[in-house]
């Protein structure tokens, strides 16, 4: 009897409140992503292709902070979807420059902001991801750094743990 074929490993990168530079780091890995795009089915990457396969998802890379309800549920199928979720980024981990609003009156930006502010749907707070669901793994810094990316997505296609310091944010 002949073994089963061998799939291919998925991965997704997602999008919360963020300025994608994050996955631009990744988009910036040039020769290192040619090499990753034959070793992987990238399902599901809307900076690359607007070709997107369905779940389930071998890695997920999530870029972004939670901002609004819509976020929460999305984050919440995302996580139901991916064996191995890692949040990439200071807004991934931590809610980034836009967690500044944590510590004031929302209503009274959106007042300020906007002309019509009944017409905003936001949250209070920017939360990191892993306020609302499990992570596997946080890279930090912002934007993130390259290599460490790399040895991320190597390292859990590979099935094992990544190899990098836990308190590296920036290594140039
Ligand atoms: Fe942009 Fe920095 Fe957030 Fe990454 S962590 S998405 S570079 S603001």
């Amino acid at each position: 009897m002949s073994a089963p074929p061998k799939t291919t490993p998925t991965l997704a990168v997602w999008k919360f409140a963020s300025c994608d530079g994050c996955q631009l780091t990744l988009l910036d890995c040039e020769d290192e992503l040619l090499a990753l795009s034959e070793a992987v089915s990238i399902a599901h990457f809307l900076e690359l292709s607007d070709t997107v396969t369905g779940g389930p998802y071998d890695v997920s890379l999530v870029e972004g902070s939670v901002t609004t309800a819509a976020d929460r549920d999305r984050i919440r199928a995302i996580r139901e979807q991916s064996r191995f979720l890692v949040t990439i980024g200071a807004c991934a981990t931590a809610g980034g420059i836009q967690a500044l609003r944590n510590f004031a009156d929302i209503d009274e930006f959106l007042a300020v902001v906007y002309a019509s502010p009944d017409y905003i749907d936001t949250l209070a707070t920017s939360t990191p991801i892993s306020a609302h669901v499990p992570v596997d793994f946080e890279l930090r810094g912002c934007p993130i750094d390259r290599r460490q990316l790399l040895e991320v997505i190597t390292a859990y296609l590979a099935g094992r743990r990544p190899n990098i310091p836990n308190t590296s944010v920036c290594t140039e």
